[in-house]
């Protein structure tokens, strides 16, 4: 069997090696950290087939520009003149139209089914032995009558497509979620949605590839790929070079420069959100996301989660503080008994979404280099499309159909 180089150990990097293994490629992955840290182990932990709406969607342009100078709201576009950023903000914009938001729904929806399936299935393997996996479903809890309206809506449409969502009143809200003060009117509750804790599930999937022969190569960047012709020759790094048969660019918001060494255009934003975490009881059962806050709170395994913010101000960790007090203020305003204390606010940590310009994810092969296969820009969903993603990537390596048409995840489209 071919050996696969996966540049990557997030999600989909290390989902992508699970179902290669399994396929009997010989798979190495290469990440520039120690697949501890980042949006894979930082994210709210929802796998969320109710998102089907992308997040360039009419009128989000508009917010951003709203709020693109204040540092303190939860969408945040930092004004720079970055040539990159502003093609990606041009072709975001030139997404956001309602047609392209109806082409959009039913893939993203049915990758999401795919994927939560085999969540399931993972989960049912013993693979990974036993990890949470819950299916709960998804609150979104408002205070105003404009945002009940506007999540009506929404759910309407979700519903349309054969999604479980129900709607709830304060009472109802309160026998479902007995154990917790919630200063909410109600809800609306996406049953269709499940949640995992990140941290749990990741390093169990880098100790159970490991065992399967996985070659894992933490600390070491990818720093270029030498092409002749139409094929990926060698992949340097900064420990090495390597003469895989084929390689899959897994490697999230930084995918778009590495992209770059082969000449080929990938437009792509890291776009930051933060976490904090609470390590005693908050009564907290069933995830929900705040939104007027906009705000998502997970109850994970030992703790629960607050995360945050979709942030454009490029590839980095800065932490700006006014975020993460939004976050830890934006929570009390919907449970006014948890307080944030000050160990939790400096144990913040962020990660970056890969944000493609139009809410699809890239996952396929370049048609110009034949032996790479790209797998990232799933922003919001990442978590959630993993295993789908790792899966769609073993079949086209396989040669076997793909579980899903994937022509519109295509990485060679144009905007
Ligand atoms: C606050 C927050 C909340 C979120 N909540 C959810 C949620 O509830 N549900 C959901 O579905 N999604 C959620 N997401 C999104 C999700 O976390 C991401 O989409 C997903 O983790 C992306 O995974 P990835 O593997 O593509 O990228 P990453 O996790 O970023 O992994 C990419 C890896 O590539 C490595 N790398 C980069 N460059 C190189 C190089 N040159 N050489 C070697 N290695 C390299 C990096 O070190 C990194 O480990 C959330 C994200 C955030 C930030």
């Amino acid at each position: 069997m071919k050996n696969v180089l996966i540049i990557g150990g997030g999600i989909v990097g290390l989902s992508t090696a699970y179902f290669l293994n399994k396929e009997g490629f010989e798979v190495t992955v290469i990440d520039k950290g120690d697949i501890t840290s980042g949006a894979s182990f930082v994210n709210a932990g929802y796998i969320t087939p109710s998102h089907i709406i992308p997040l360039a969607s009419p009128g989000m342009i508009a917010k951003g520009i709203k709020m693109m100078f204040n540092s303190a709201s939860p969408f945040y576009m930092k004004p720079r003149l970055d040539a990159d950023f502003l093609k990606w903000s041009w072709y975001f914009h030139k997404s956001s139209t309602p047609s392209k938001v109806e082409k959009a729904i039913p893939l993203i929806k049915d990758i999401n089914l795919i994927s939560r399936e085999l969540f399931t299935d993972i989960k049912n393997s013993g693979d990974l032995g036993d990890f949470q996996l819950e299916r709960k479903g998804l609150l979104m809890l408002y205070k105003t009558e404009a945002s009940y309206l506007h999540e009506k809506q929404v759910s309407e449409r979700v519903a349309f497509e054969g999604l479980e969502v129900s709607d709830l009143n304060k009472a109802a809200l309160h026998q479902l979620e007995p154990n917790v003060n919630i200063d909410a009117e109600g809800a609306i509750h996406y049953e269709c949605d499940g949640h995992t804790t990140p941290t749990e599930i990741m390093p169990k999937l880098v100790a159970y590839l490991k065992q399967q022969g996985v070659i894992i190569r933490t600390n070491e960047e990818v720093l270029d790929m030498k092409s002749t012709g139409n094929t990926i020759k060698e992949v340097v790094t900064n420990k090495g070079a390597y003469k895989p048969e084929e390689v899959v660019l897994a490697a999230g918001s930084w995918s778009g420069d590495l992209a770059k060494k082969l000449q080929l255009k990938l437009p792509l934003q890291g776009g930051k959100g933060y976490r904090i975490n609470i390590e005693r009881d908050t009564g907290i059962t069933i995830p929900a996301i705040l939104m007027e806050s906009k705000i998502a709170a997970t109850p994970m395994k030992g703790f629960t989660r607050f995360a945050g913010t979709m942030e454009f101000s490029g590839n980095n960790d800065i932490i700006r503080n006014e975020r993460v007090a939004a976050i830890a203020n934006g929570a009390k305003a919907f449970y006014p008994d948890i307080d944030i204390n000050d160990t939790e606010i400096k144990n913040v940590k962020t990660g970056l979404r890969p944000v493609s310009p139009d809410g699809l994810p890239y996952i396929g092969k370049s048609t110009r280099i034949k032996n790479l296969t790209i797998a990232t820009g799933h922003a919001m969903m990442g978590w959630s499309l993993g295993p789908a993603t790792g899966k769609l990537v073993s079949e086209l390596l396989s040669g076997t159909k793909t579980s899903m048409n994937i022509a519109a995840f295509s990485p060679d489209r144009t905007f």
